[in-house]
């Protein structure tokens, strides 16, 4: 059995980030000077995020790879956080961009297209009818008003250490039992009490509980949480999530936005769940803005009895939509992309590949008789420095090794490799190559040479 050297790491951590800084002298002034009129250098606060001295700035993506400003290649695993997992770029998807945007990009009025996207959504998910968003956040959002207005009722459950996007309901964790705002949260408008019930994953008791007093609109979930890791459901837990919210008449929302790695019908199809509702967004339309959600006839129904069909010629007054969503150029990418790329061809492809990379890093840990674990979700992948799966949000923050995690993100991105800037996650694309993924298995290897030591 070998074992992490700590003063090995420590010096190796320090070795790559000197390497980070002195490979990315143009990325380095890109965020100095983005400094003086951007907030923080970023556009957005999570790409100061990644584990490295200062983000990398992109030339540009094609395929499997991403270029640097400071003309370094990698081999991207990251994809986006799932938002490119179609490789970036893909032709069908470029092309109809193109042809799209000489024809109009948003008009207020539907196009042809929604209806094949309509039909092709409720094919792969079992949904009979969808409505279109801009980002899995709103999708999510929309949901939620939906489940309340439907219900009479204020609060959503939801996992601990789950994300759905910048849901104001969602960004809550669980502090000895009681619902608080996650660390970091920016301005909660009430006090999560209020809105939220938090359970752990896979804790029938709690769930049991949570929802008996009938006050939960909606459960909102993820079928297997990946945003904390990957942690896949106990047998027979997503039976007891769907009997317990059908008796006790609560609405069950499945967010597929990152488990559609498990195949083209996400993971509900794959293992035949009947959500009320289903949200999906960020590859549907290869990374461009689009998101939809889908519901059972009986959803349809309620919601057609509460909002009526009233039309008011004032305004829109349901509190539900955007002026942009829907737009014609999210319709035509969606379809596009549907069609073309994010097939069944594609997963026949990508996961197999996934399969791969697993065994790469499985083998470099069976040659040192590490205790770790490697773990999988199609064509999403991931390794954990803990020695058996993990099965809540708590059990999953505990065995999080962050200056582990944080030498494995530098030394990978040092050899030309992104990975997922959260844990050791790596999404595998039509476009990943088995080159690609033995290349990582060589680097994890080397990686994990310098900072161990064998012990006898
Ligand atoms: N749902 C899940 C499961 C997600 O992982 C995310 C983002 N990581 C979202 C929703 C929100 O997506 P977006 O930021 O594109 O709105």
């Amino acid at each position: 059995m070998a074992r992490i050297d700590r003063d090995k790491l420590k010096l190796q951590l320090t070795q790559e980030q000197q390497l980070f800084v002195q490979n990315h002298p143009k990325s380095r002034a890109a965020f100095e000077k983005a400094k003086s009129s951007i907030f923080d250098g970023v556009p957005m606060p999570w790409m100061t995020e990644w584990p490295y001295p200062f983000p990398i700035f992109v030339r540009e993506a094609a395929g499997s790879r991403i270029k640097d400003i400071d003309g370094r290649e990698y081999i991207d695993f990251c994809l986006g956080d799932t938002g490119a997992m179609t490789g970036h770029s893909p032709k069908a998807s470029i092309d109809t961009l193109i042809a799209q945007a000489r024809k109009g990009l948003t008009s207020m009025c539907p196009t042809e297209d929604a209806a094949w996207v309509g039909e092709e959504l409720a094919r792969r998910f079992g949904l009979p009818f969808w409505q279109l968003a801009m980002t899995a956040t709103d999708a999510n959002r929309f949901c939620i008003r939906l489940a309340r207005h439907i219900t009479g009722r204020k609060k959503i459950l939801v996992y601990n250490y789950c994300y759905h996007g910048t849901v104001d309901e969602a960004m809550v964790v669980l502090d000895r039992g009681i619902p608080v705002p996650r660390k970091g949260s920016i301005g909660p408008p009430v006090n999560p009490a209020e809105t939220t019930k938090v359970i752990e994953f896979n804790d029938p008791e709690a769930l049991e509980a949570a929802l008996a007093p009938g006050d939960v609109a909606c459960v909102l979930a993820e079928p297997a949480m990946t945003n904390i890791g990957i942690i896949h459901p106990d047998p027979g837990y997503h039976q007891i999530l769907r009997e317990m919210t059908r008796r006790t008449g609560t609405l069950l929302i499945l967010d597929e936005t990152h488990t559609i790695s498990a195949g083209p019908g996400g993971y509900t199809r794959r293992h035949q769940l009947e959500p009320d509702i289903l949200t999906i967004g960020k590859p549907i339309a290869a990374g461009f803005p689009a998101a939809a959600y889908g519901f059972s006839h009986e959803v349809a129904d309620q919601v057609r009895a509460c909002v009526g069909r009233k039309k008011s010629s004032a305004s829109d007054e349901t509190g539900i939509g955007g002026t942009l969503s829907g737009n014609a150029m999210a319709m035509a990418l969606i379809k596009a992309t549907l069609q073309h790329v994010l097939n069944a061809a594609a997963y026949a492809y990508t996961i197999p590949l996934a399969k791969r990379f697993n065994q790469g890093v499985q083998d470099v840990i069976d040659a040192w008789n590490l205790p770790w674990i490697v773990t999988r979700l199609g064509c999403r992948t991931e390794y954990w420095f803990c020695e058996k799966p993990v099965r809540s949000g708590s059990e999953a923050l505990a065995a999080v090794d962050d200056e582990l995690d944080h030498y494995m993100h530098l030394g990978t991105a040092n050899r030309s490799i992104l990975m997922t800037p959260f844990h050791n996650m790596a999404l595998i694309s039509p476009e990943t190559t088995a080159a690609d993924v033995d290349t990582h298995t060589r680097v994890f290897g080397e990686l994990v040479a310098a900072v161990i030591t064998a012990e006898g």
